[in-house]
């Protein structure tokens, strides 16, 4: 299996994880439907599944035209069936969707929105967190509570410290501000920063982060308990 990340609209990143046996693909958080088009065709694969962590429509504005053009299969959260567009098939917390080599297994964690699910590629140590954690940063709260929020993370921190975290947007830069406002005296997010500038000068994704590196450096990963992580949340909202 192979990622490849797309950018989409201002800061958005959707992912299409490729199939070489079989020339097929599936689509992490279709925003938009052009930029996924331009990789497939210049490649030649065929898009067989739309997979969605949440209904907002920067995660989902692709599914439509994406659907028709390739006959592809919607898969999203059960209670957000009327919210993600075409959707075909829904799925539990905790279920395992398998189709083809693809294999992930669905995680629940509500905060940013009610629904949110998250895509874990166990086999190839990959996440796809959509809006819940960025890297250095995690989702505001539209919908859930504080305490959704938190254990949501907490359950993202318990999958293997190699897992590759591929969230929805470029958002890296502009959360390391506020970790390091916070935490200044935190030598591995000071040396994170180093690295993350230096992909940004050379015009690189700074996504996939690796799970270890958000344990040790993103600020929200660091609370002990949902009152400290709360306070945070809050002082981000206004930085
Ligand atoms: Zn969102
Ligand atoms: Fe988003």
């Amino acid at each position: 299996m192979r990622v490849e990340v797309i950018p989409c609209l201002q800061d958005n990143y959707s992912y299409l994880i490729i199939d070489k046996i079989n020339n097929t693909a599936c689509v992490i958080d279709p925003s938009e439907s052009k930029p996924i088009i331009n990789f497939l065709e210049k490649e030649n694969i065929n898009l067989k599944y739309i997979l969605n962590t949440h209904h907002h429509f920067d995660h989902v504005g692709g599914n439509k035209d994406l659907k028709k053009k390739y006959n592809s299969v919607v898969i999203g959260y059960k209670d957000d069936s009327s919210r993600i567009p075409e959707i075909d098939i829904l799925f539990e917390d905790n279920q395992i969707w398998k189709a083809g080599n693809f294999e992930a297994k669905i995680m629940h964690i509500p905060g940013h929105t009610t629904g949110h699910i998250c895509f874990h590629f166990s086999r190839e140590k990959l996440l796809f967190t959509g809006d819940t954690l960025f890297s250095l940063g995690c989702g505001k709260l539209f919908e859930g509570t504080y305490e959704d929020m938190f254990r949501s993370l907490d359950k993202i921190k318990k999958l293997p410290q190699d897992t590759k975290i591929y969230c929805g947007h470029e958002y890296t830069l502009q959360n390391s501000k506020f970790c390091i406002e916070y935490d200044p005296e935190n030598i591995n997010l000071k040396n994170k920063i180093k690295e993350i500038k230096i992909k940004l000068e050379n015009s690189l994704p700074t996504i996939p982060s690796i799970l270890k590196d958000e344990i040790e450096c993103n600020i929200f990963l660091r609370a002990k308990n949902v009152e400290s992580f709360s306070k945070l949340r809050d002082l981000k909202d206004n930085f």
